[in-house]
C-alpha cells in the first residue's frame, strides 16, 4: 500500500485519540507565523495531516464499537472523544478557519485551486456566533430527547413486548387482519407521545430561529443553505424538484399503487397494504453468507467494468471489510475512510437479504470514490458534498441490475430484484419532495401554530403521497412526519439524496448507452474528490446539474420503459 505522507508535520506514531497529544500540533498551527502565500499552504497541507490524524482517530474508534457493542471499553473510549476531543477541534478549529480566511496572503494562492476550501471557510467563519454554540448544544440534547422516546416504544405483540423496528416486518404478512393488528399496534403507540414530539419540536423551532437571527439572517432556511455550503443552487432550484416530483413521479407512483391494489384483489389501498409482496412470495435471499456476498459483488463489478472490479478486490483480504450480522454488532451500514493510512472501511449486518446486496453495492460505490480521490493532498478535497457523494453510490446500484444473475439463477428472481429497486425510486423521489417541502415551510413560517403545521403536512401528503385510503385513520396522518428523524436530527439534510438520485439516474442512462464512457466518466468525476464546486463535479460526469421537471421527466420515462420490461 501506498503512504501518501504530504507533510512531516505529523509524527506517524501519533496517538491523535489524545486531546494532550493534538493539542500542541494545532497550537503550533495557530501561532504560525505567515510571512507569504508558500507558508500559507504549507499551514494547509500540515493541517490536513493534523486534521487526516484526529479524523482516523474518530473513525477507528468507531468502527470498534460499532463492531464490539458489547465491548464497554470500546464504547467508553469512544465517548471520551466524543466528549474531550471533538469540542476542542471545533474551537481550535474555527480559530484556524478565521487565521486562514484573515491572512493577507490568501490573495497570492492560485484561486481555482483554492476557491472551494476558501469559499467554505469564509462562509463558516462568517456565520459563526459565539452565543449560538450552546443553543446548538441544546438543540443536540433536544435531539437526543427525540431518539430516547423513539427508542424506548415498544408494543406487546403475540405476547410479547417488541419494538417497533421488530414487529415492522410483520407488515409483510399476507394475511391482511394480521397486518392491520401490527399497523395498528404501531401507530397507536406512536400517537399515544405525539404530544410530546410536536413539543419537543416547537422547542427545536424556536431554538434554531434564534440561532439563524443571531447570525444576521431572516429565517432558519437561509442560514442553513449558507452552513451547508448549499452555493449552487437556491431554494427556488429546490421547488423545481417539487414539481418534478409532483408531476413526474407521482403519477408513475400513484399508477403503481392502483396496480398494487388489484394485485392484492382490494378496492382501494390501506396504509397496512404497501409492504407485502402482491404474489404473497418469500422475500429473495441472494445469497447465505458474507464470503458469497463478496465473491458475488467482485463478479459484478469485474463484469459492470475490469477496473472497478480490481478496484473492489483491494477491498478483500484485509481489515477493510466486516460484513456478516452477528451479536454485538450495531445496525445499519456504512463506508468510512480512514483518512491518514488513505483506506476505507465497510461496515455491514449482512443476512442474505437483496436489501443486504443493494447495500454492499452502494457503500462499494463510496469506497471508490475514496479510492479514486486519495492521491488528492488536501483533506478538505477528498472528501465531496453529500449532493455528489451519493451519485458516486446510488449510481453503481443501478448499473448493478443487468449482472444480478451473478445472484439469483432463475431470471424471475433477478428481475423482481430489479423491478423493486426501480418501483422504490418513484415512491422515494416525491416523499423525499414532502420532508423538504415540509422543512422550508416550517422555517420561513416560525410563527405558524402546530394547527397551521399540520394542515401543510396534509397539503403536501395530498400533492405526494401514495394512493391509500385513510379514512378513520386521520389522526394518524397528521403526525406521520413524526416518523422522519431527519427533521429532529439533522435538519435541511434530505434533498441531497434527491439529487444524488438524479445524477444516478443520468449515469445509469450514460451506462445503457455506451458502458465505456459512463465508466470513464464516473471515474473521472471521483477523481477530483470535493475539490471542485457541485455542478463541475456533475459536469465532469457527463451529468446536468439540473433537478427540474424536464430533467426528472426524461430519467422517469426511462424508468418506466424499464418497468414495462419487468413482469409484474
Ligand atoms: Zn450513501
Amino acid at each position: 500500500m501506498t503512504t501518501l505522507t504530504t507533510s512531516e508535520f505529523v509524527p506517524l506514531d501519533l496517538d491523535a485519540s489524545k486531546w494532550e497529544n493534538l493539542q500542541p500540533l494545532y497550537q503550533a498551527l495557530v501561532d504560525r507565523e505567515l510571512k507569504c502565500s508558500g507558508c500559507l499552504e504549507a499551514l494547509l497541507l500540515d493541517r490536513s495531516e493534523l486534521d487526516a490524524a484526529a479524523s482516523e482517530a474518530y473513525a477507528n474508534l468507531y468502527i470498534n464499537m460499532t463492531c464490539h457493542t458489547d465491548d464497554e471499553q470500546a464504547k467508553a473510549a469512544y465517548l471520551t472523544l466524543v466528549e474531550n476531543v471533538l469540542p476542542q477541534l471545533k474551537l481550535i478549529g474555527f480559530e484556524l478557519d478565521k487565521k486562514v480566511v484573515s491572512c493577507p496572503h490568501t490573495k497570492d494562492l492560485d484561486q481555482t485551486r483554492y476557491e472551494v476550501m476558501l469559499r467554505d471557510l469564509a462562509s463558516d467563519v462568517e456565520i459563526f456566533r459565539d452565543e449560538n454554540v450552546p443553543l446548538q448544544t441544546q438543540d443536540k440534547k433536544l435531539g437526543q430527547q427525540f431518539s430516547e422516546l423513539c427508542g424506548a416504544m415498544t408494543v406487546t405483540f403475540q405476547g410479547e413486548e417488541k419494538t417497533l423496528p421488530q414487529v415492522a416486518k410483520h407488515l409483510e404478512e399476507t394475511d391482511r387482519a394480521k397486518r392491520e393488528e401490527v399497523w395498528r399496534l404501531v401507530a397507536d403507540r406512536r400517537y399515544q407521545d405525539h404530544d410530546k414530539l410536536n413539543d419537543i419540536f416547537d422547542e427545536m423551532i424556536k431554538l434554531r430561529h434564534k440561532i439563524a437571527q443571531n447570525a444576521g439572517f431572516d429565517n432558519y432556511r437561509d442560514y442553513m443553505f449558507k452552513a451547508k455550503h448549499r452555493f449552487d443552487y437556491t431554494p427556488k432550484d429546490c421547488e423545481d424538484f417539487h414539481k418534478g416530483a409532483e408531476e413526474v413521479c407521482v403519477p408513475l407512483f400513484r399508477k403503481l399503487n392502483q396496480q398494487r391494489a388489484e394485485a392484492l384483489n382490494v378496492d382501494t389501498l390501506r396504509p397496512w397494504d404497501l409492504a407485502v409482496d402482491t404474489k404473497g412470495r418469500e422475500p429473495l435471499r441472494p445469497f447465505e453468507n458474507a464470503d458469497q456476498l463478496v465473491a458475488g459483488t467482485s463478479r459484478i463489478f469485474h463484469r459492470m467494468g475490469a477496473s472497478l472490479g480490481e478496484m473492489f478486490d483491494t477491498l478483500r483480504g484485509g481489515d477493510s471489510l466486516d460484513l456478516d450480522s452477528r451479536k454485538g454488532k450495531a445496525p445499519g451500514g456504512y463506508q468510512e475512510m480512514r483518512d491518514r493510512k488513505r483506506e476505507p472501511f465497510i461496515f455491514m449486518n449482512a443476512a442474505g437479504m437483496q436489501g443486504d446486496l443493494e447495500t454492499m453495492i452502494h457503500e462499494a460505490g463510496h469506497a471508490f470514490h475514496s479510492i479514486l480521490s486519495k492521491e488528492e493532498p488536501l483533506l478538505h478535497y477528498r472528501h465531496s458534498p453529500l449532493e455528489f457523494a451519493e451519485v458516486a453510490s446510488m449510481s453503481m446500484e443501478l448499473l448493478a441490475h443487468p449482472f444480478f444473475d451473478e445472484f439469483y439463477s432463475d431470471q424471475s428472481q433477478a428481475d423482481r430484484a430489479r423491478r423493486t429497486h426501480l418501483e422504490d425510486l418513484a415512491r422515494l423521489l416525491p416523499w423525499i419532495a414532502t420532508i423538504d417541502g415540509f422543512q422550508h415551510c416550517i422555517y420561513t413560517n416560525p410563527e405558524h401554530t402546530r394547527e397551521d403545521r399540520t394542515a401543510k403536512w396534509l397539503e403536501l401528503d395530498a400533492r405526494f403521497g401514495a394512493a391509500v385510503n385513510w379514512e378513520s385513520l386521520e389522526q394518524y396522518k397528521q403526525v406521520t412526519w413524526q416518523r422522519q428523524l431527519h427533521l429532529f436530527e439533522v435538519p435541511f439534510y434530505y434533498i441531497e439524496y434527491g439529487i444524488a438520485q438524479i445524477g444516478a439516474l443520468q449515469l445509469w442512462l450514460q451506462y445503457k448507452k455506451d458502458p465505456q464512457a459512463a465508466l470513464k466518466n464516473y471515474q473521472t468525476a471521483l477523481t477530483i474528490g470535493g475539490a471542485r464546486p457541485l455542478p463541475e463535479l456533475f459536469t465532469a460526469a457527463g451529468l446536468e446539474f439540473d433537478f427540474g421537471p424536464q430533467t426528472m421527466n426524461r430519467l422517469m420515462n426511462e424508468v418506466q420503459a424499464e418497468l414495462d420490461t419487468l413482469p409484474l
